[in-house]
């Protein structure tokens, strides 16, 4: 993880912010990839998610996600609050619209940990969205992983292994696959792929690049 960016729109060139969705099945190792490469890429702002889904032990409310009731949860999709939404094992997951907008309007790139109906409503509605898939290496691994975890029940393991082999089918979908069986590695990738995605032309403030290469500086006078 060599190379750290201080800035990554440095150089005074603007670009615009973008959306990196990343989705696999839980036990894939989303938030350590994640959190391995934030502290790289400072321009990187992570959206938290709103769920009805009880914290598990060491979670935090507004760090990992913003925990609420069913009916707060239906408040948020009447006011149309939620950017996409959907149904998880039993739960419900949202994505909060404003802190994403401000933070793209900002230039940032906004990365977040959603499932494969929430990555679709997502590329529907904002196709320069980048979709990345995180698979663990095989079935029987993430099998461990969960167990290890130690933090859901053995039927609640058995719905997300169940439901990890549909997810799976998904990828096909995807811009990007990582498959996370050393993290150094696997966050490694996640990194290339945010900056390569920031060096798009479409991504580029058109209007400041043209201003800033409009011509009439000295040397141009002096050269003609
Ligand atoms: P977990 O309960 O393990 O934290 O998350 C369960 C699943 O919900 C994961 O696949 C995760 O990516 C997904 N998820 C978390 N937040 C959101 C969200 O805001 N929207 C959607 N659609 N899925 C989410």
């Amino acid at each position: 993880m060599k190379g750290t960016q201080k800035d990554m729109r440095s150089g005074g060139l603007k670009t615009k912010g973008f959306l990196i969705v990343l989705s696999g099945p839980s036990g894939a190792g989303k938030n350590s990839v994640m959190n391995a490469v934030f502290p790289t890429i400072p321009n990187l702002k992570y959206s938290v998610s709103v769920t009805t889904r009880p914290p598990r032990a060491g979670e935090v409310h507004a760090v990992h996600y913003f925990f609420c009731s069913e009916e707060e949860f239906d408040q948020m999709l009447k006011d149309d609050l939620l950017l996409e939404s959907a149904t998880f094992v039993g739960y419900r997951y949202g994505t909060p619209k404003k802190f994403v907008y401000e933070q793209i309007e900002a230039g940032n790139a906004v990365i977040m940990d959603i499932d494969i109906q929430g990555a679709a409503q997502i590329k529907a509605k904002m196709p320069e969205a980048v979709l990345v898939f995180l698979l663990p290496p095989t079935p029987e691994e993430l099998s461990k992983r969960l167990r290890l975890r130690g933090s859901d029940s053995e039927e609640v393991i058995r719905r997300r292994l169940a439901k990890s082999r549909e997810e799976v089918k998904h990828i096909v979908d995807y811009d990007y696959f990582i498959i996370n069986d050393d993290l150094n590695r696997a966050a490694e990738q996640l990194r290339q792929i945010i900056l390569s995605e920031w060096c798009r032309v479409s991504r580029i403030d058109l209007d400041y690049l043209q201003q800033l290469w409009k011509g009439g500086s000295d040397l141009e006078a002096n050269e003609s």
